[in-house]
């Protein structure tokens, strides 16, 4: 059963107050630790992001030591995703973790990506301090690109990642929108 986007909003703020993670950049780690999972990097080969392993009690979430800041709190975000929303199976394997649709990369599309993407996104952008944020910027700024910089660097996530999350929630128009 897939979730709907506003369950899965829900579903992120419980795991933010949880974590007492209320201000922004939220730390994906500490909302593992919430839900007694450590995370740890290490050295993958190839083009694997992160991989959640569980059992019983014990979570462990490995990110690529070799990604970027803001790609690896994206991946450990995912994977508190996985763990949250209580997917089945104990070991999650996550190749490039993609926040987008329709992209013809190797992301997995199954409902369980889908979910662990939009969790991921909504634990690190919230949308209620997304769109203040975005509110105070707007009216010093009105470059989109600037704006989506600027909003990408206070959230500590992907310009990607930003620009993904805005137009999703109907803040900014997609890039394709321009006739
Ligand atoms: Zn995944």
């Amino acid at each position: 059963m897939i979730r709907s986007r506003s369950a899965i909003e829900d579903e992120a703020i419980g795991a933010r107050q949880k974590a007492k993670q209320l201000t922004i950049p939220v730390d994906p780690t500490a909302v593992a630790a919430a839900y007694s999972a450590r995370v740890v990097h290490e050295s993958f080969t190839d083009d694997l992001s992160g991989v959640l392993v569980r059992k019983g009690d014990l979570n462990t979430i490995a990110v690529n030591e070799s990604d970027s800041l803001v790609r690896r709190r994206f991946t450990v975000a995912h994977e508190c995703g996985h763990l949250i929303l209580g997917h089945k199976g104990e070991v999650f394997v996550d190749k490039q973790v993609v926040n987008r649709r329709n992209t013809t990369s190797s992301l997995a599309i199954d409902d369980q990506e889908i979910e662990a993407n939009q969790f991921a996104a909504s634990l690190l952008m919230p949308r209620a301090e997304v769109v203040e944020h975005l509110d105070q910027l707007s009216k010093s700024c009105r470059q989109r690109a600037v704006l989506v910089e600027l909003m990408a660097r206070s959230f500590c996530v992907s310009k990607k990642a930003m620009e993904y999350r805005l137009v999703n929630l109907g803040l900014i128009a997609s890039p394709d929108d321009d006739s």
